[in-house]
């Protein structure tokens, strides 16, 4: 399997301008999988999940012992994309101490009293940690901008071209302050097709045990399909960086999601120069006589 090249696939390099209508949302999309029939990439699929799920425990643990960075993963997506079960499945391979999930709903009012970053900037991940965000500050410039409505408290001004550029420019300002900072920043734009939204919202009205999943207004932001497309368009355009960049995850599959996933977030903590801190001799005394202490206990 070559790594690089499959997680090329679906990374956005910075300055691209990518059509989400050249994605395929389906498994046939990555090379590797393109030769195996659906079975068989299922398969496929689960055992690069299982190895990247064991090997994300420990990455995991060096994370936190070399204390120096931190990792924050964006989740967005339209509604039924799969961000709940893909975010259950890479946690299972990490310990509870040393991670946080935050969902963000609409804005309280306290928050749209603040600027647009100020809950998020208070959720991030410290040091030796990992951070999910299921959604984010980039539904500022997605639901935002489909209901322009939406933006409230703000002296007057044009809503336009310029207004989104600005917010793309202080999204990727402040990605540049977290990664200066030690923070590494994975986005993943879960990318589901409107024909399997529609079927997992079919499900979710049919099996009572889902139909809490369900709101009636899913079906108005369904509604403005096209629109989100280009909101999501416009913003990986504009914020795939160097330093946070956005990978394109096709979405109709679970266990093709789930996979590519484990295996980017693996990948990218074993690129870090982590290490163990390093004992000193005195240390090492230091421990040497405690153990002598216990042994003669
Ligand atoms: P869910 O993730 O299905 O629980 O839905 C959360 C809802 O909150 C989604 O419909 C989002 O679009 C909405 N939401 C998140 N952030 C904002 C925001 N800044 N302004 C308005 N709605 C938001
Ligand atoms: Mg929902």
């Amino acid at each position: 399997m070559n790594k690089q090249k499959y997680i090329d696939l679906v990374r956005v390099e910075p300055g691209k301008k990518i059509h989400l209508k050249d994605y395929d949302t389906g498994w046939a999309q990555t090379e590797e999988f393109k030769d195996l029939d659906k079975d068989e990439s299922k398969e496929h699929a689960n055992a690069i999940l299982e190895q990247n799920l064991a090997d994300l425990t420990q990455m995991q643990q060096l994370l936190y012992a070399d204390d120096r960075y931190s990792l924050l993963i964006v989740f967005q997506a339209m509604d039924a994309a799969g961000k709940d079960s893909t975010i259950k499945h890479v946690m299972s391979g990490i310990n509870p101490q040393g991670c946080q999930v935050f969902s963000f709903k609409k804005p309280s009012i306290e928050e749209l009293d603040h600027n647009f970053l100020w809950r998020f900037m208070k959720s991030l991940p410290e040091r030796g940690r990992i951070g999910i965000f299921n959604r984010s500050y980039y539904e500022d410039v997605l639901v935002v901008k489909v209901h322009p409505e939406l933006i409230q408290n703000l002296p007057d001004g044009k809503r336009g071209k310029s207004f989104w550029e600005c917010r793309y420019e202080d999204i990727n300002a402040f990605e540049r302050h977290l990664e200066r900072n030690g923070m590494v920043i994975l986005k993943f734009f879960l990318n589901v097709s409107k024909k399997t939204q529609k079927k997992r919202f079919m499900e979710r009205l049919e099996r009572p045990e889902k139909n809490w999943k369900f709101s009636v207004a899913d079906l108005a932001e369904r509604d403005r399909w096209d629109d989100y497309m280009d909101a999501y368009e416009d913003a990986i355009n504009a914020t795939s960086t160097e330093w946070a960049p956005w990978h394109i995850v096709p979405a109709d599959n679970k266990w093709v999601t789930h996979a590519i996933v484990a295996d980017i977030i693996t990948s990218s903590l074993r690129a870090l120069d982590l290490k163990f801190p390093e004992i000193t001799e005195t240390q090492l005394k230091l421990l040497a006589e405690a153990r002598k202490t216990l042994e003669d206990e």
